[in-house]
């Protein structure tokens, strides 16, 4: 998409989980894609017109990409198409004769065009947290973001305005690599002023070295979950807890059993072994 132009945007519905901006197509039509980046969970396609084009997935959205001209040269330019067209609700043309889907089953992502000046102002991006994968996330930063706080750590991991990007899925596998309780209160990675304890360390390094194995092995894929060229992530069978209730724990030695519980709505998998209270 970087250099390509937008020739025509095919808006099927009115909304996904917002509203599209208004005159949207429009708005995209002879634009020129200027760079493509990474907020948080947010896309971002800096655009010719001065304005940035911000895209989330939600949970089951997804990119298909299709190059209709020229030679097809499989696993380089050309993608299957969608399996469910029904679910197609954004199409992108480029100059370039490529095409860009989006389909959506469940529609929670959108997309919205902000001013590409003071992105960082904007209110998707405003208060968002510091980046997983990013310089700043350390034992250190853990341990200020959590101290004191009494909030259990997997409420913690998930708030995005403390660190933006984790999902459900890794914070699941972090807390169980770095042997945390998720009911654990959030504090407890922090001395009483605000100094890292060795599970700040170790929970950093283990959120890091989560999210780069997943990154390294093609990303998370859930049931209706599908990559850009319509194959599956691989990550899925790494998970070392994560949708594995009642199934043996798969850290070496362990004889614990991985147990399921509610937090705010969304299912936390653990081991009781490894992660003691
Ligand atoms: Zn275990």
């Amino acid at each position: 998409m970087v250099g390509a132009r937008f020739t025509k945007v095919d808006q099927r519905r009115a909304d996904l989980r917002f509203p599209f901006p208004p005159r949207f197509p429009a708005r995209l039509a002879g634009a020129r894609v200027e760079a493509l980046s990474r907020r948080a969970k947010y896309l971002v396609a800096d655009l010719s017109t001065g304005e940035s084009l911000i895209m989330h997935l939600g949970m089951t959205g997804r990119f298909t990409v299709e190059h209709a001209h020229g030679v097809i040269t499989p696993g380089e330019f050309h993608y299957a198409p969608g399996t469910m067209p029904l679910h197609d609700h954004v199409v992108f043309d480029f100059d370039t004769g490529a095409r860009v889907t989006y389909n959506d089953v469940r529609r929670f992502g959108y997309m919205d065009l902000v001013p590409s000046t003071g992105l960082a102002a904007c209110k998707h991006f405003a208060g968002l947290g510091i980046e997983p994968l990013g310089n700043a996330l350390s034992g250190e930063t853990l341990a200020a973001l959590f101290r004191g706080k009494i909030a259990p750590l997997k409420a913690a991991l998930l708030d995005q305005r403390l660190i933006a990007g984790l999902g459900n899925i890794y914070v699941c596998e972090a807390l169980h690599r770095a042997g945390l309780h998720p009911e654990a209160p959030a504090g407890i990675v922090a001395t009483r002023t605000g100094r890292p304890r060795a599970s700040a360390h170790r929970l950093a390094q283990e959120i890091r070295a989560v999210l780069n194995e997943a990154v390294a092995a093609g990303g998370s894929t859930l049931r209706d979950f599908a990559h850009a060229d319509g194959s599956l992530g691989y990550f899925q069978h790494g998970f070392k807890v994560y949708d594995r209730e009642g199934e043996p724990c798969a850290a070496p030695g362990c004889s614990g059993i991985v147990e399921r519980i509610v937090q705010s709505g969304r299912s936390t998998f653990y081991c009781a072994r490894c992660q003691p209270r």
